[in-house]
This record gives C-alpha cells, sequence and structure tokens, in this order.
C-alpha cells in the first residue's frame, strides 16, 4: 500500500528508508504501515535524494526534479543496498 502525500504535508517525517523508481521516490517513514510517495507542489513526484550526516542527526534531503523545491527530514535507516 502506498499513501500519496503533498510535500507541505510531510513536515516532521522521520524516515527509515526509500526507494527512488520510475513512479517516484518512495519512503518508509515511522509510524505508518504504508509507504509514502512524495508529491511535489509542481505535481511532479520525481526527487534528487541526499542523504547528509550532520552533528545534529542524519537528514535526508531531496529536491524536486521538475521546480527544485526542497524538503528535508531527520533520517533514520540506510537507504538502498545499491548506492
Ligand atoms: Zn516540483
Amino acid at each position: 500500500m502506498v499513501r500519496d502525500v503533498p510535500i507541505e504535508e510531510s513536515l516532521g517525517l522521520v524516515v527509515k528508508g526509500w526507494r527512488s523508481t520510475d513512479e517516484g521516490l518512495f519512503l518508509r517513514v515511522q509510524g505508518h504501515q504504508e509507504e509514502v510517495r512524495l508529491i511535489s507542489g509542481c505535481g511532479r513526484c520525481h526527487w534528487i535524494v541526499r542523504e547528509q550526516y550532520r552533528a545534529e542527526g542524519p537528514k535526508l534531503v531531496v529536491t524536486c526534479h521538475g521546480c527544485n523545491e526542497q524538503m528535508t527530514y531527520a533520517y533514520e535507516g540506510s537507504g538502498p543496498a545499491v548506492r
């Protein structure tokens, strides 16, 4: 099961894992059974993903391919096994 979530409603998600596919970016998030698919304000769901290891804790930074909208989440986990 997948839940489509607009980017503006995704603030504060804690990401446990992610995968990027032809259908978009899917996140596993704390407290949710379903995977979350992020929808940008421009209607696209394809994102550039960067894992950042900061002093205050790991972050996942996503940037929209279409409009460069950006969001940062707390990140607890590891990304795809293949990098
Ligand atoms: Zn966009």
